[in-house]
């Protein structure tokens, strides 16, 4: 299945040392720089074309290819210095943080043992609360980005790319969403991140019956497929995963938390519990990798991930978890990128949406792109392109609604599919009938 994981490279230091102090004089004085710097340039600019006017210049000269030149240095230097600037004071900010006492067991928080009674108290009390005004349980979507700057400002760009197509799928599916940007828990950074968030939001919205976790690197692709809900009935927490891949062949990659659905109960809390302990960043999750390596086949040495923890629950304590959790493999809760993003253009000419199988992908995830960071498992440009594609196809399912499609799957361009009209609502009103 090929569905690796980026997470070897990760934590390698990006930043150089710096202890200087970020005062708002010294942004000024790093202004002052910059601009001298562009003078600089632009002088030595002006010299070059003047000496080359005066010996008459060479059959290469070209005035346009010059002023490129010029453009391109000026940015690669404002770009060089935005980013020194984001380092230095990243830098300070890591200097700040509290190293955790390795002595002390890690707890996401107080023992909860009645949550749900907690909860059905609640609920009797404000019972409006229970339902959506649809009727539906309620669902809340996380999603979250790490809190400082993309190392690659286009990562950022994408970052909102992503959010805007969850926006556009929840708003269609009476789904509420939250996007974390802060490190609830400092020991728990990272992919780890999202079981502090998790539970905190639990507790916080008791009204809420299911949490849909999904990474920032996937998409929503189907734009009208929705979740077959009854059949989770019974369960408390639904994956992307096979079952042979997980129980049998102990397989690293056997499952994908990357879209997942976490019921609001006493049940979660205690996996999260049993789940956590793996995380604290340090010397306990590099211990716990070498433990997941050992257990999991095919995976490298590595400190320890959520999902190979999660994988490794489920096959050392399966009699604890297994029964509640429903492995979805019916449809692409989530979906590998790399075997979906050919397909786009077929499943547009033979297909539509609501499939959210291979007829037409649910969820397109981006695994090992990383596209925030600096290092993945796959080219940068191959995976921006893809995300762009992936983007495009999912917002034309958005945009056919107000009359637009994109030009392509590779332009933001648009173009119109059907001409305005006076009667939008098709009313038919006098005033225009005759
Ligand atoms: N994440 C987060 N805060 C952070 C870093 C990561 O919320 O500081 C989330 C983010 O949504 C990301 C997810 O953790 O998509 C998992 O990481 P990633 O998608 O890079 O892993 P992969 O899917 O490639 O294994
Ligand atoms: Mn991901």
């Amino acid at each position: 299945m090929g569905d690796m994981r980026g997470r070897l490279k990760k934590g390698l230091p990006t930043v150089k040392a710096f202890n200087q102090a970020w005062t708002g004089r010294k942004a000024k004085q790093v202004q002052k720089t910059l601009n001298n710097l562009k003078l600089t340039i632009l002088c030595s600019f002006v010299t070059v074309l003047v000496l080359r006017g005066t010996l008459g210049g060479s059959s290469f000269y070209s005035p346009t290819q010059d002023l490129q030149q010029l453009h391109e240095n000026l940015e690669d230097a404002a770009l060089k210095e935005t980013r020194r600037i984001l380092e230095e004071k990243e830098m300070e900010e890591e200097e700040e943080e509290l190293e955790a006492d390795p002595n002390v067991p890690y707890s996401l928080g107080p023992e909860i043992k009645d949550w749900n009674e907690q909860r059905a108290i609640w609920l009797s009390k404000y019972p409006h609360m229970a339902k959506t005004a649809n009727g539906n349980d309620r669902f809340l979507l996380v999603t979250g980005s790490q809190p400082k700057p993309c190392d690659n400002p286009v990562g950022d760009h994408y970052l909102l790319k992503s959010v805007k197509n969850k926006i556009d799928y929840c708003r269609l599916h009476d789904i509420e969403i939250f996007y974390n940007m802060a490190h609830l828990d400092q020991e728990m950074a990272g992919y780890w991140s999202k079981l502090p968030l998790i539970r905190k939001l639990m507790l916080a919205h008791p009204e809420v019956e299911w949490i849909w976790w999904m990474d920032s690197d996937a998409m929503f692709t189907d734009m009208v497929f929705e979740l077959p809900i009854e059949k989770y009935k019974e369960y408390n927490l639904v994956v992307h995963g096979y079952k042979e891949q997980i129980y049998n062949k102990k397989s690293w990659v056997g499952l994908n938390t990357g879209s997942s659905l976490f019921r609001n109960c006493q049940w979660t809390l205690d996996l999260l519990d049993a789940w956590a302990p793996m995380g604290p960043k340090g010397a306990v999750r590099l211990e716990a990798g070498k433990v997941l390596t050992e257990t999991l086949t095919g995976r490298p040495e590595f400190e320890a991930d959520d999902q190979s923890a999660l994988i490794y629950l489920l096959i050392t304590q399966s009699e604890l978890w297994s029964k509640k959790v429903f492995l979805e493999e019916s449809y692409y809760l989530h979906g590998y990128w790399v075997s979906i993003v050919d397909l786009y253009e077929e499943v547009m000419e033979k297909y539509h949406p609501g499939y959210g199988d291979h007829r037409w992908p649910f969820v397109t995830h981006f695994v090992g792109c990383k596209p925030c960071g600096s290092y993945g498992d796959y080219a940068v440009e191959r995976c921006l392109n893809q995300m762009e594609r992936a983007f495009n196809f999912a917002d034309n399912q958005v945009l056919e609604i107000y009359g637009f499609q994109h030009r392509s799957l590779e332009t933001a361009k648009v173009k119109r599919t059907r001409d305005d009209t006076a009667d939008p609502l098709d009313l038919h009103p006098q005033h225009l009938s005759g």
